[in-house]
């Protein structure tokens, strides 16, 4: 069999878990990360059950469990008290939970996998890629290596480099926007106070919203479980968040007046004269591509499909790409060969109408809950008890945060993702160092 030589152009959750992929399929990977060591920053994450199904499949849901802190259900709750979401994984069904993980945690998981194939995978640490060019028979991609220009061919690549991605071709892209609003967000000490299994949300009107996400410990301190907190706000307000005391004290009575034991909880948190919570920024951008691959390049995770994190999918989907591009190389294998356009097919077949679905619903219900808009929380409060009400919404609802919704009307199963054929003689097993998460 033909193995091919593939480029990946990112080591995020959609490189990384392509890689994996490839490499036990027997093809061979070049891996360009512009960082010089993977040390990712960022709040907590939710691997919705699609998610982890792709981790099922890639042999790794066990290690993640470890470390993660699985997540039963997500509830968000009004300034009266009232739960306006109130969505359980089982109510779409029996036994799917998500599971709450630090991205150090997501790194290092997949890195680890990525180590047993070692033999057939190249780091191309702290190289940034600026360039690519398809040529007859192979792509070649040009960057810079510590101000050293270089170029290499490879037979195939895949641009995973994020949201912000400059690579991907602009003639694919229909929408390349930043959203309005984003988030403050900290890792903290555990929040015992509040259920561990649920993700918790507090909503008023479309201008407040908190997050108090469970998300599990480090590899480098497994017994310190921890949560995450976002605060929702505009981005022209992000840098000056919590900037003096007297921010500080305006934010805990914000919190107080609607949620007191919450507060009385970020009270002790941010009161602490040592260890203060260190609060950083998240950006959202919106991303929206007419295809996602052509020939012999290929566009995945943020850099294919950037939305805002509301419905908590952006890994859950670059996972579910890397799952459906290996799946699509399998059926485009023909007499030694790949046929490129057949590969394509198959997976715009998988990936777009599950793509657009939830671009779509992210985009329509973002700004219920982040905009200056009088009317959305308003709106947003009338609609949501009563779908609530009605056990077919109620079921619909817990499907698509599952992450396994492919359309309004169809959805994908767990078990197809997460099942894997193991081909023995494909499977090269062999240790080396390979850059290791912070
Ligand atoms: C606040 C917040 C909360 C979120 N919560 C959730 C959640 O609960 N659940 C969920 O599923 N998702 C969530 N997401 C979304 C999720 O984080 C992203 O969708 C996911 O990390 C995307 O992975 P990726 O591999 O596509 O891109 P990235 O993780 O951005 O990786 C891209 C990589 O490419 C590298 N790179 C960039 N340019 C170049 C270049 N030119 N050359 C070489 N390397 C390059 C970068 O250094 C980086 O390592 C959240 C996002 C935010 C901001």
């Amino acid at each position: 069999m033909h193995t091919a030589h593939f480029a990946i152009i990112g080591a995020g959750t959609a490189g990384l878990a392509t890689a994996i992929l490839l490499a036990r399929e027997g093809h061979r990977v070049t891996i360009f990360e512009q960082v010089d060591q993977l040390s990712p920053v960022g709040a907590g994450l939710l691997l919705q059950p699609a998610g982890l199904a792709v981790f099922e499949h890639l042999g790794i849901l066990d290690q993640a469990l470890k470390l993660g802190a699985k997540v039963i259900g997500l509830e968000g709750q009004l300034a009266d008290k009232r739960l306006l979401v109130n969505s359980h994984y089982h109510q779409a069904e029996a036994h799917r939970f998500g599971l709450g993980i630090h991205r150090a945690t997501l790194c290092h998981v997949l890195t680890e996998k990525l180590a047993e194939y070692s033999s057939q995978v190249t780091w191309r640490m702290s190289h940034c890629i600026e360039k690519i060019q398809e040529q007859q028979n192979e792509v070649r991609v040009l960057g810079l290596f510590k101000q050293h220009r270089f170029d290499d061919c490879f037979d195939a690549v895949l641009i995973a480099n994020g949201a912000r991605s400059q690579l991907r071709p602009k003639a694919w892209v229909k929408i390349d926007q930043p959203y309005p609003w984003g988030a403050a967000w900290t890792i903290v000490p555990e929040c015992l106070s509040l259920n561990p299994e649920i993700l918790h949300q507090f909503y008023d009107r479309a201008k407040i919203m908190m997050g108090i996400l469970p998300t599990g410990a480090v590899p480098t301190a497994p017994q310190q479980r921890l949560s995450s907190v976002f605060w929702s706000l505009p981005t022209s307000q992000l840098q000056s968040f919590l900037k003096d005391e007297s921010a500080k004290q305006q934010w805990l009575k914000q919190v107080s007046d609607r949620w007191p034991e919450v507060a009385e909880w970020l009270k002790q948190l941010v009161s602490k004269e040592q260890n203060q919570p260190q609060w950083l920024s998240a950006q959202y951008r919106d991303v929206v591509m007419s295809q996602f691959g052509q020939g012999r390049i290929g566009v995945i995770g943020d850099a294919a499909h950037a939305m805002s994190p509301q419905l908590g999918q952006g890994a859950n989907m670059a996972l579910l790409d890397a799952w459906a591009f290996s799946q699509s190389l399998q059926t485009a294998k023909k007499n030694q060969q790949i046929d490129w356009s057949i590969l394509w097919q198959h997976y715009h077949l998988q990936r777009s109408s599950s793509t657009q679905f939830y671009q779509f619903l992210s985009r329509l219900l973002t700004p219920l809950y982040q905009s200056d808009h009088w009317w959305a929380g308003g709106l947003r409060d009338l609609i949501f008890p009563w779908m609530y009400q009605i056990p077919y919404f109620r079921k619909e609802m817990a499907i698509t945060i599952s992450g396994l919704k492919k359309g309004p009307l169809q959805q994908m199963s767990y078990q197809q993702i997460a099942e894997y054929q193991r081909h023995e003689n494909r499977l090269i097993t062999n240790n080396q160092s390979l850059p290791e998460c912070e």
